[in-house]
């Protein structure tokens, strides 16, 4: 934790969102709906999920009323920002047929700015990594570009960490380390509530200096910093790294694949939740009079059919193939590709599997095979 720290007040909170609005950022935040924590537009922090808490665990997510009026008191949205910055559906262009030829028109370029209230330190990597994909190579997503160029980040140290968490073992959380305008944690003791705060660029400051503020002291930094190792202490569950890539690749063919695949539904929910799978399908779509076509982008998943589909046929067939496919790329050849993995231990793929696998089981069960690496069993 930061030794320069600063404390904004529970009663002040208010008025971060109120200055970032003043700024023309549309200010997107937790809030409670249909029995879960999303992410979506809040305009006071009354829309945020006070007093509200999460119980994660493989295939299950439940909220619960916690003791104290946290505002931030819940570990993770199954949402992720992903959807914000590589949205699940953006039209491309439209084309319009006027006096037998036609007219193409490309897609709306209004791009709300938006200020993401809560981002936690696993998501944090995770943009991280969505920028590599879509930034850093040779290929620039212009949509994604212009999304995250209008972007401010207020980053939430966790409190808490649920049963499906392991961003300890993957060196991406508890705490928050970079990518973020201001970072806070959230402290309440028997008297108080408030926030230490954490700058992390021009842009935080400023906004900071528009609101009542502090220096922190040395108890509150120390309070805070206590916080997020007590988070660290509480990981649900751990994956070990060392040799986890060489290990995919040379148990490619080891019966767990068709073990996993018995149950495997091959429904995606673990790829849409995800906050770093980023694979897209394009779907072109006219109206019944032929005046009017367009081509959209939307959220593909390797475990669909369609995805692998070359020329006469699909190229990953099986279940087996796709779930073998899915995490061989998370945590192996997503290095080999992106000099990262492609994981960040946020343990979603685990809560919202609707059978409950559990990638850091799978990870570990072939670890722990007793065949030397490259034989099959
Ligand atoms: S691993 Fe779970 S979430 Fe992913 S496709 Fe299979 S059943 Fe669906
Ligand atoms: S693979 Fe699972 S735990 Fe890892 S980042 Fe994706 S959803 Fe989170």
């Amino acid at each position: 934790m930061d030794e320069h720290a600063f404390v904004l007040e529970r009663q002040h909170f208010r008025h971060l969102l109120a200055a970032l609005q003043e700024r023309g950022y549309q200010t997107i935040g937790p809030t409670v709906r249909e029995g879960a924590i999303v992410y979506d537009v809040i305009e006071s922090d009354t829309d945020l999920p006070v007093g509200w808490g999460d119980i994660q665990d493989e295939g299950s997510y439940q909220l619960m009323q916690r003791a104290e009026a946290a505002l931030f008191g819940y570990t993770l949205s199954p949402q992720s920002w992903k959807r914000f910055l590589h949205p699940p559906d953006v039209r491309l262009w439209q084309a319009h047929r006027t006096d037998g030829t036609f007219s193409i028109t490309p897609a709306a370029d209004e791009i709300p700015r938006c200020a993401f209230i809560g981002v936690r330190a696993c998501e944090l990597h995770a943009i991280a990594i969505l920028d590599r994909v879509f930034l850093d190579g040779a290929f620039v997503d212009p949509i994604y570009q212009r999304r995250r160029a209008h972007t401010f980040i207020v980053a939430v140290n966790c409190g808490q960490a649920s049963g499906t968490c392991f961003c300890a073992s993957m060196q991406t959380g508890p705490a928050v380390d970079s990518g973020f305008d201001l970072a806070l944690t959230e402290v309440i003791d028997a008297e108080r509530h408030y926030f230490v705060v954490n700058v992390g660029t021009e842009g935080g400051a400023e906004v900071l200096n528009a609101l009542p503020h502090r220096e922190a002291s040395a108890e509150e930094i120390a309070a805070a910093a206590q916080i997020v190792a007590a988070t660290a202490e509480q990981m649900g569950r751990s994956l070990e790294t060392a040799n986890l890539k060489a290990t995919l690749y040379n148990r490619s063919e080891d019966p767990l694949w068709d073990e996993v695949a018995e149950r495997c539904l091959t429904c995606g929910n673990c790829t849409l939740v995800c906050p770093t799978c980023f694979c897209t399908t394009v779907t072109d779509v006219t109206d019944l009079s032929g005046a009017v076509a367009e081509r959209r982008r939307q959220w593909d998943s390797c475990f669909t059919m369609e995805f692998s589909y070359i020329h006469g046929g699909s190229v990953r067939y099986t279940p087996k193939a796709r779930y073998r496919q899915w995490m061989t790329h998370k945590l192996a050849s997503w290095i080999d590709q992106f000099g990262v993995s492609g994981c960040v231990g946020c343990g979603r793929c685990i809560t919202w599997c609707p059978v409950g696998i559990d990638i850091t089981d799978m990870a570990r069960r072939l670890q722990t095979a007793d065949q030397p690496l490259g034989e099959a069993r």
